[in-house]
């Protein structure tokens, strides 16, 4: 069957619609959040969903998040955490850090979760050295799309055996796709597919959900090869 553009809008309407269900305050989160000039650049309900099903599908002790926004994606995250889990999630803009703090509160999920505010670059460099080499369950990339073959350099160590490594927008985003081959966002989304599908110690996939979920899991380290 030919893939037309209607098709793709009706599958992903279709998507939201059959696995998109969620509670009242995620329902109103984002309409609260682009009401105080914050974009509307969240993941949707169904791909929430699934990061919520993926990251309760490893041991769920730590989390981290790249690009935090209004704390959407974050909630999702920490209801798959185990019960001792936490999410540790960075945003470079002080205004949307500070909506997402009290979307966490009002999700109950605050005591899971801390927000650390600056650049992730900078911040992930410094939570390697705190956190440690096979620590991190899940860690889901969602900040500069032109950052992210760089993200994956510095969380690829910490990333425990069984763990996951996350992206969104890695098949297209709001002004490009996969298949426009002079975007920058498209150059660097194609390098990290790539790193992750070549590595030896990773299996990954991209799913073709809105713009493109990349699941990547660590099967193994380098010592066990
Ligand atoms: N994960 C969120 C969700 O689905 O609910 C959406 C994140 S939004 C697509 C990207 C966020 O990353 C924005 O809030 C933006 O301010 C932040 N961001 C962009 N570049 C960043 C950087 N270099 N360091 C940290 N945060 C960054």
């Amino acid at each position: 069957m030919e893939m037309t553009p209607q098709r793709w809008r009706f599958t992903g309407e279709y998507s939201r619609q059959v696995f998109g269900s969620q509670d009242a305050h995620l329902a109103g989160l984002m309409q609260e959040a682009v009401s105080e000039g914050l974009p509307d650049i969240a993941v949707s309900a169904d791909v929430g969903r699934l990061l919520m099903i993926l990251t309760s599908m490893t041991r769920g002790r730590l989390a981290l998040e790249l690009g935090t926004l209004a704390g959407y994606s974050a909630i999702w995250i920490a209801r798959g955490l185990a019960a001792d889990g936490r999410l540790i999630t960075i945003e470079r803009e002080p205004d949307h850090a500070e909506f997402a703090r009290k979307q966490f509160a009002l999700a109950g999920v605050d005591h899971k979760i801390e927000l650390r505010c600056g650049a992730a670059l900078d911040l992930l460099s410094r939570l390697a050295g705190e956190i440690g080499p096979g620590s991190v369950d899940m860690v889901f990339l969602d900040a500069a799309k032109t950052e992210y073959p760089e993200y994956f350099r510095i969380v690829r160590p910490l990333v425990s055996v069984g763990g996951l490594v996350l992206a969104d927008n890695v098949l297209g985003g709001g002004s490009w796709w996969i298949d426009d081959l002079g975007s920058q966002e498209r150059q660097a989304a194609d390098q990290l597919n790539r790193l992750l599908a070549a590595d030896p110690d990773f299996e990954a996939v991209a799913v073709p959900i809105r713009s493109g979920v990349l699941i990547g899991r660590r099967m193994r380290d380098a010592d066990s090869r």
